[in-house]
């Protein structure tokens, strides 16, 4: 079986030790499975992503011991690639502008139902006040989204008709998940072309990855991807979710958290075998 897994970070700040012990087990599995490890750099963000951290990136990751083939996807490089992902759910009639603010959103959200979730891997649940809007509406202000309820009908029915099952294979859907727990996810951002879930989904299947390897913070996100590859037809990859790292007070390692980054106990005279004791590999 082949095995290609990959290291996906996004050049937004410093890789502190959760992503360490993220790319040095995707990497370790690769090794261990006579497979490939890749990299690739998630840049679709241009508003937040920057070169320094680009290159603090490499550099962090060579120091670790990582070595990976040339060339590094970018996203930055794709967006036509995204915009014919888009065009296939565009097509399949699942897409409709939305432009309303998170204020906009926080308001008619109103007061939550009890015991339903009140914020998804997007931040706050989308209550759908814009659902309704024709396509032909969208202007430069709108982002687009996607209809949660019209996508797993969709993906029931292709799934159903190829296999007899609604939600077959290794990671079946759960569509009250989706639903109540992730709802109408935005598929192009404001500016940006593309958005995380999207374009994840279609580098992943141009990369060939079989393997994904990331936290367990991204596991409703995962339904998501899931959902968006049997819409696309995509192969969808075996995902491992693996514990998060934590700090001494067990808060789980934020990007921001600088206290924790690579380069910084590089200064302080760290080793990689060291690094890699503290994540516990
Ligand atoms: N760019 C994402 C991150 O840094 C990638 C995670 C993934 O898709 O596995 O969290």
């Amino acid at each position: 079986m082949t095995f290609t897994a990959r290291f996906a970070p996004s050049p937004t700040g410093p890789l502190h030790l959760g992503h360490a012990y993220s790319a040095l087990l995707a990497y370790d599995l690769a090794q261990a499975a006579g497979g490939e490890f890749l990299l690739r750099i998630e840049d679709i963000d241009q508003s937040r992503s920057r070169p320094q951290w680009e290159t603090q990136i490499y550099d962090d990751l060579h120091w670790l011991g990582l070595r990976w083939p040339q060339p590094v996807m970018r996203q930055s490089d794709r967006l036509g690639q995204y915009r014919q992902a888009l065009e296939a759910l565009i097509d399949l009639g699942l897409v409709y502008p939305c432009g309303c603010k998170r204020a906009d959103i926080e308001t008619a959200a109103g007061a939550p139902q009890e015991g339903m979730p009140q914020f998804g891997p997007d931040g706050r649940i989308y209550p759908g006040t814009c659902r309704k809007r024709p396509l032909s509406d969208a202007g430069s202000q709108d982002v687009l989204r996607l209809d949660m309820n019209k996508a797993i009908i969709a993906s029931e029915l292709r799934t159903f008709c190829e296999t007899g099952e609604a939600f077959a294979g290794a990671h079946p859907l759960d569509a009250n998940t989706l639903l109540d727990a992730v709802g109408d996810i935005i598929l192009v951002r404001r500016n940006m072309g593309s958005s995380y879930h999207l374009s994840v989904v279609v580098d992943d299947a141009d990369q060939n990855i079989t393997h994904v390897v990331r936290g367990q913070d991204l596991f409703d996100a995962t339904q998501i991807h899931v959902l968006l590859q049997g819409l696309l037809e995509l192969p969808t990859p075996v995902y491992h979710h693996h514990r998060l790292i934590r700090d001494t007070t067990g808060k789980r390692l934020a990007k921001r958290d600088d206290a924790r980054a690579i380069s910084l106990y590089r200064q302080q005279g760290a080793s990689p075998a060291e690094i890699r004791a503290m994540v516990g590999l």
